[in-house]
């Protein structure tokens, strides 16, 4: 059997590991912070029907454009974004790939700041684009302060932040990304996969993009509108960014069917998110539960918990297992991470815990 050792592959990917977090089929899936909510029935036969019409000129070649689905996400977002500021892929992930394919590269850093969402650093390894991990505050606050003097000390071409940080929650204060904007003459881009679950009348870079044409917020529809099967994920920016990410597109990335399936959900944006709140409940329940049992919860603006004061998280994590429950090991010393689910999900997960012990 030939191993990757063995392959002609690019010297800066030999010995990286890939994204790895474990699928498996388990009774309560809390590992990838999806929503385990189904998508509502209703809201399923319209997607259906969207995707039958779709299906009949699927010969052709879809709008390479997605002028609909723009229009569609523009619409979502509100606060007077156009749809030319709107630009959609693959889920996240992928627009974060393009940014970094136009913007990063070869002899060119970006500045993130872990612990972080672990597919920031493989991305950038994977478009040749240099990793340089900033410093973060206690409580993995990034003060304003911290992040002009990382700015100063590395001289990025792109910095990333998380708002609210995955894997810990941890929220993230504008003024933060307002600084970090006066004090590079690169792209910032602030990944907002999470915002739907932040408290009601938190602050969104949204509200900073006017008059920054640097500035990318990155959303998903994997999270909160409970589609991460669908693979959507889409930015607002200035319009001159999206011209910057069709140079390193694929034609046609966005199949006709995702379109359709997207602009569907889109138009049923309420029932698709009208389980966001019931998730904040669920949130909130784990962040009063889990010091009841002895673990330490950070405070968490999104639709997952990091809790620590676990002795041998991978013995938990195992034990969890046995028990057909999935949680997430994000090798943060005495951590684990858990995705809020359902009432009952949570329910098991809070059970199951307080029988095990640490
Ligand atoms: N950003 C963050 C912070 C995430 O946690 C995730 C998914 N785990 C993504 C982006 C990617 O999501 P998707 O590609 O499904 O849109």
């Amino acid at each position: 059997m030939t191993t990757l050792d063995e392959l002609p592959i690019r010297d800066d990917l030999r010995g990286l590991t890939p994204y790895g977090a474990p699928q498996k089929t388990v009774r309560v899936a809390l590992n990838v912070n999806e929503n385990t909510h189904p998508v509502p029935e209703d809201v399923a036969d319209a997607i259906t029907a969207s995707l039958a019409q779709a299906l009949r000129t699927v010969n052709r070649y879809p709008d390479r454009e997605f002028h609909s689905l723009r229009e569609s996400l523009a619409g979502y977002l509100g606060r007077g974004i156009t749809p030319e500021q709107v630009w959609a892929a693959n889920g996240s992930n992928e627009i974060i790939q393009q940014i970094l394919q136009a913007f990063g590269g070869p002899g060119r850093s970006v500045l993130g700041f872990p612990p972080t969402y672990s597919m920031h650093s493989i991305l950038a390894a994977g478009t040749g684009t240099r990793w340089v991990p900033g410093r973060r505050d206690a409580a993995y606050a990034i003060s304003p302060a911290t992040a002009v003097a990382e700015i100063a000390a590395h001289r990025p071409d792109i910095v990333f932040f998380c708002a609210p940080n995955n894997p810990t929650g941890t929220p993230l204060s504008m003024e933060t990304v307002e600084a970090a904007y006066d004090a590079t003459g690169g792209i910032v881009m602030v990944d907002e996969a999470y915002a739907e679950f932040a408290a009601a009348g938190t602050r969104t870079a949204l509200e900073l993009l006017p008059g920054r044409p640097r500035l990318i917020v990155t959303r998903t529809m994997s999270k909160a509108f409970a589609f991460a099967g669908a693979r959507v994920g889409y930015l607002a920016a200035d319009p001159a960014i999206a011209d910057a990410l069709r140079l390193v597109r694929l034609p046609y990335h966005l199949s006709a069917l995702t379109q359709a399936a997207a602009i569907a959900a889109i138009a049923h944006a309420d029932r698709m998110l009208a389980m966001v709140d019931e998730i904040k409940v669920q949130r909130d329940r784990l962040l009063t539960e889990l010091p009841r049992l002895g673990y330490e919860p950070l405070p968490s603006a999104s639709n997952f918990v990091l809790f620590g004061g676990i002795e041998n998280p991978q013995r938990m994590f195992e034990q969890l297992l046995a028990e057909d429950i999935l949680v997430r090991d994000v090798g943060i010393p005495n951590t684990l991470r858990v995705t809020a689910g359902t009432e009952e999900e949570t329910s098991t997960f809070l059970e199951t815990l307080g029988r095990i012990g640490s």
